[in-house]
């Protein structure tokens, strides 16, 4: 491979690249993920895939049903400040990567660079990126450009690893997000929280960076998983009588933050995927404590955790619980849940809330996340499973729906297929990304925050078996599509094609024999 081209002034020469690996430009997230998978090793990007299927194990589901998994890194980039984001691949990924961005109010442009069989091949395509970049590198707009090679590029080996390190003061970081190499939208979030740490760990390595917006008066711990905007307040509140402060939550948003995570003085994964996060906070010499202080019991394990790896005596991490659980207690049992619930979700938080549901009062028979199982779940999977919880991890679409079928719950919470097959069955149902993960789940302020809306939804049954009896058998069979007389079936017509392909069939038989 050659060394890329001094930039100077305005001039450009181009890059020699050798791709002599055959470019895959025709397959997607709908198949060929065994070719994309051996295009990419075959185009030099074997070391990232190994690195990718140790953190983001794979099985006992391989792809778990869900977004393209880039959205999750495209999020993180849009979200921080200053933060400039150029995807590279098939328009159509690029086109419902945006609009599922913007949907969600981006309220900011993706940069996007197309590209064609020839620039894929000719490795154009590469220079089309650094010439992205270098327009971009605009140090009065800029702190950092994300570049993000999707499924194509990746698999075609386009090098942003030849990218600059920084352009004009502008940090570039490129990441490889593809989807045959990346389960979910979770852990792309990591992918790219991940290499903003290293980057930011190396900076700080090398002598003083700039000092966070906010300096605490006490040691800090950071917040690993994006959370409810009012929960790191909450948080903060629970570690006073330990001494600590809450630090920022990762993934940050803006750059400064990152020095400040590395620098806590522990590390809470409140979600339990962020693996190369990890990997950067244990480099940095930091420790990372699992489980969160969601519920009564929860807040107790995770203050006694904290309170230890941080040093705090024995004393502190009781007057800290004591101050806490009462109030927790309190709010659990001020608005108690009532109901058998099944949970499946993709965003990494589902063990959390089926703690605080069952310390709510729920019968909670069943937990699926798309999300792998690591060490920082474990004491989560350990307190479900002694209430008797069925825990899937890597749980596949099928096994949230069979557990529907099987449990028969009063509310199912889960994606949006799942909720679908839910309400088709009259049983209320609740997406668990829109309406449970976008609430506050810790401490005393968590509580009883699901109550409300799980209790409203469960109460709406009646209004289920109405629609279900007025509505029953419209959509389905010969009544589906859209009529403009009342449908009527012709069994007759079905039976004449069935003996008719039936013939036919026995026919093409006959000539292959
Ligand atoms: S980038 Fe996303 S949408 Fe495009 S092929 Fe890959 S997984 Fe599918």
């Amino acid at each position: 491979m050659t060394e890329l081209t001094p930039l100077t002034g305005n001039a450009r020469a181009p890059d020699r690249i050798d791709l002599s690996a055959e470019p895959e430009t025709g397959a997607g997230c709908h198949g060929g993920k065994d070719t994309m998978i051996e295009a990419a090793k075959k185009a030099g990007k074997t070391e990232i895939l190994d690195q990718y299927a140790q953190d983001y194990p794979l099985g006992p589901h391989d792809q778990p049903q869900s977004m393209c998994p880039a959205f999750g890194s495209l999020r993180v980039g849009l979200r921080m400040r200053r933060t400039a984001t150029i995807l590279s691949g098939s328009a159509c990924c690029v086109y419902g990567l945006t609009f599922t961005s913007h949907f969600y109010g981006a309220r900011r442009s993706v940069g996007y660079v197309p590209f064609s069989s020839e620039t894929l091949v000719t490795g154009k395509l590469f220079e089309d990126i650094k010439e992205a970049v270098e327009q971009m590198a605009n140090p009065e707009k800029y702190d950092t450009i994300v570049v993000t090679n999707l499924c194509v590029p990746t698999a075609s080996g386009v090098p942003l690893r030849l990218l600059p390190d920084s352009l004009n003061g502008v940090r570039v970081i490129g990441i490889d997000v593809p989807g045959f190499g990346i389960p979910t939208h979770a852990e792309a979030k990591d992918v790219l929280a991940g290499a903003m740490l290293k980057y930011a760990r190396e900076e700080a390595e090398q002598g003083p960076v700039a000092a966070p917006s906010a300096l605490p008066d006490r040691p800090s711990v950071t917040l690993l998983g994006e959370m409810f905007p009012a929960d790191p307040m909450g948080i903060a509140h629970m570690l006073e009588p330990l001494g600590l402060a809450a630090g920022p939550v990762v993934p940050t948003r803006e750059w400064r933050e990152l020095y400040a995570a590395l620098d806590g003085a522990v590390i809470a994964a409140i979600h339990p995927f962020y693996t190369a996060s990890v990997r950067e906070f244990e480099a940095a010499g930091r420790k990372v404590v699992g489980s969160a202080p969601v519920g009564r019991d929860g807040t107790a394990a995770w203050l006694k955790s904290i309170g230890e790896a941080t040093g705090a005596s024995a004393e502190q991490i009781a007057v800290a619980q004591n101050t806490i659980l009462p109030a927790i207690q309190g709010a659990l049992a001020a608005k108690p849940i009532k109901g058998r619930i099944t949970v499946s979700g993709y965003e990494g938080s589902e063990l959390l809330v089926a703690r605080l549901l069952i310390e709510s009062g729920a019968d909670v028979p069943y937990v699926g996340t798309a999300c792998p199982q690591t060490k920082w779940s474990e004491p989560d999977r350990e307190w479900l499973e002694a209430k008797g919880v069925r825990v899937k991890y890597r749980a596949s679409l099928e096994q949230d729906i069979a557990a529907v079928e099987e449990y028969g719950p009063d509310l199912a919470i889960g994606t949006t297929p799942v909720v679908q097959h839910a309400k088709a069955k009259a049983i209320p149902a609740l997406y668990f990304t829109n309406l449970i993960s976008a609430r506050p789940l810790m401490g005393p302020g968590g509580a009883g925050s699901l109550a409300q809306v799980v209790n409203m939804a469960i109460n709406n049954r009646v209004r289920f078996d109405k629609m279900q009896e007025f509505f029953d058998g419209v959509g389905e069979g010969y009544t589906g599509g859209i009529w403009e007389d009342t449908p009527t079936d012709r069994p007759k017509f079905k039976a004449k094609y069935a003996a008719q392909n039936a013939l036919a069939a026995k026919a093409a038989e006959a000539i292959g024999s």
